[in-house]
């Protein structure tokens, strides 16, 4: 079984304008990062916290997603295992 991509990107807010562009240092993981619009800086992890609600509605996107694509698959598999056995009588 194939799943399609997954893969999302979110994008987080900045908490004070909702400014989806930060500046940062791709280099330092644990570095601040920073507003472009209003400049607030906050550190990566107060990011996600402040966009935790974002995060998980997009999770449960995710889940959704996934759960059609297993649904669909499941479909296709059932209709195969009868394909090509229309003389197979059940007694
Ligand atoms: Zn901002």
């Amino acid at each position: 079984m194939k799943l399609n991509n997954l893969d999302r990107q979110i994008s987080m807010l900045c908490p004070t304008c909702g400014c989806k562009d930060f500046s940062f240092d791709e280099q330092d993981e644990n570095g601040l990062v920073t507003c472009v619009q209003c400049e607030r800086q906050l550190t990566r992890a107060d990011l996600v916290t402040e966009n935790s609600e974002l995060i998980a509605e997009n999770q449960n996107e995710i889940v959704k997603e996934a759960k059609k694509q297993v649904e669909a698959e499941m479909k296709k598999m059932l209709k195969n295992a009868f394909k090509g056995n229309k003389n197979i009588k059940i007694r």
